[in-house]
């Protein structure tokens, strides 16, 4: 009996193991069918997904209903579809500059018109863009400075009366609390960012585990075998510390499971969207294992087995920097990150580097890492000869000028609203260049200041750091986005 009784149990081991694997390999490998074309970049605003979340009124099954408006007035609506008796409430972006879940639920959206499988037993109800006024401006907090997610339990924002009314008339079984973390999480002790994150936040100071937050564990875990499938050793595991004032501790100890998930960085995805599409497949992967019942054999403690959050990454580490001081030698690691500045109407953003940490830095890590064992630290010079019109440096050999150990060029005359340049140097107006005399003694690295500088050897420039970028001159390789004008 016991020989039966395992090899039955292998089999629906094995069975449940190939039908996930099949269901998210397909929801991977269809992604193209669903994605949401229009929407490409992380910064939207209301406007751009009104027109979208309109067209499901008219959609078989879905239903379309307005909560209210946030401070300035903007619609926040909720979308539901199915007609199961657990209700899932999955709220987006209640921070404004953290979109990429907002992305993948209108992928979802486009994958629910023709698949309604896992809606056997459920009923999804999607909160996109709690905060609207925030995204217009991609900024964290409302339009009157509050964040949301400190304000569950005073109840002052628009905004968050709204998830409160929402949570409470569903009695939601289910919560999904959507957010993106900064891309310099690691997974502990990895190089590996930590590009997915998740929390099933404790209800009180003791961290108590019931069935309510013991489901949101089993959930996690189930999620968690999904991205490690696509990006595997980076997802991460947020610190449980009981936050009174939060949504996601306060869903929690009102009753609904809820699961924190948290879209961090992945190498050379600075528009989010490959985990946009983590984020389409891990939900989508949720919701059936929830409509399925298929959570419950999952045991609490694996959710422990997931390795913390950690925050050790730079953009750039450079280890090894010899540079010279006052006649003495030092020896220091970089930490270097390219810091995201937004044009006057957040729509897009360039780059600021930033010397982030100088020292030992053997216990951080980089999305890029350079070793300047054999190398030469050298600042940059100006170009000697003035260009009196942008139009003149596009005809300019950029590799040539900075292998002869230049790193900014001069102009005579920059218009006040240009902040940086396409072209891999940093520009500098002349109206400035007569400013910087100061005759103190200054290191010529500084904490906090901008990363360009020269790394050579026998007197030839092998790397030009501008702006945080690398340029390889020895390879031909320009990894620039942009340098910046000041
Ligand atoms: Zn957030």
């Amino acid at each position: 009996m016991k020989i039966i009784l395992s090899a039955l149990t292998f089999f629906l081991v094995l069975t449940s193991y190939s039908q996930n694997k099949n269901f998210s390999q397909e929801l991977f490998e269809n992604y193209n069918t669903y994605q949401e074309k229009t929407i490409n970049k992380r910064r939207i605003k209301h406007h751009e997904i009104q027109p979208l979340i309109n067209s499901l009124k008219s959609e078989n099954g879905f239903e379309v209903n307005i909560l209210g408006k946030s401070i300035e007035g903007r619609t926040i609506s909720m979308i539901s579809i199915g007609s199961g008796k657990t209700n899932i409430l999955l709220w987006s972006q209640m921070h404004g500059d953290e979109p990429t879940a907002t992305m993948a639920i209108l992928d979802i959206f486009n994958y629910l018109k023709t698949n309604k499988e896992i809606l056997q037993n459920v009923k999804l109800h999607f909160i996109p863009m709690l905060n609207p006024d925030g995204a217009e401006k991609f900024n964290r907090r409302n339009a009157i400075g509050i964040d949301i997610n400190r304000d569950a339990q005073r109840l002052q924002s628009p905004e968050s009366k709204i998830l409160k009314a929402a949570r409470d008339s569903l009695n939601a079984d289910f919560g999904f609390n959507l957010h993106d973390q900064s891309k310099y999480y690691n997974a502990e002790q990895t190089e590996n960012p930590a590009t997915i994150s998740f929390l099933a936040p404790a209800y009180n100071y003791e961290k108590s585990i019931n069935n309510v937050r013991g489901n949101a564990m089993k959930i996690i875990v189930e999620m968690n075998a999904v991205i490690q499938q696509y990006a595997p050793g980076q997802v991460g595991r947020y610190s449980d510390d009981f936050e009174p004032r939060a949504f996601g501790d306060n869903i929690q100890k009102w009753g609904t499971s809820t699961i924190l998930v948290e879209s961090g960085g992945y190498k050379n995805d600075a528009e989010k969207q490959f985990i946009r599409k983590l984020n389409y497949i891990a939900l989508l992967k949720a919701i059936q294992t929830i409509s399925k019942s298929t959570y419950k054999n999952i045991k609490v403690s694996d959710y422990e087995k997931i390795p913390k959050n950690d925050r050790k990454l730079f953009d750039l580490k450079i280890t090894n920097v010899t540079f010279t001081y006052l006649g003495v030698n030092y020896k220091v690691d970089l930490g270097i990150n390219n810091i995201e500045k937004d044009n006057k109407e957040h729509t897009d953003f360039y780059y600021i580097g930033r010397i982030n940490d100088i020292g030992d830095l053997s216990t951080y890590y980089g999305y890029k890492t350079l070793d300047a064992k054999d190398l030469t630290f050298k600042i940059g010079e100006t170009y000697p000869k003035i260009i009196s019109n942008s139009i003149d440096l596009e005809d300019m050999n950029f590799e040539e000028i900075i292998q002869k150990g230049y790193t900014s060029i001069g102009l005579g005359s920059i218009p006040e609203n240009i902040k940086y340049t396409n072209y891999p140097i940093n520009i500098i107006n002349i109206k400035n260049i007569a400013i910087s005399k100061n005759n103190a003694p200054k290191s010529p690295l500084q904490f906090g200041k901008n990363p360009t500088f020269l790394l050579t050897k026998n007197n030839q420039v092998i790397f030009a750091i501008i702006n945080g970028f690398i340029y390889d001159i020895k390879n031909g390789k320009n990894y620039i986005k942009n340098g910046i004008v000041k």
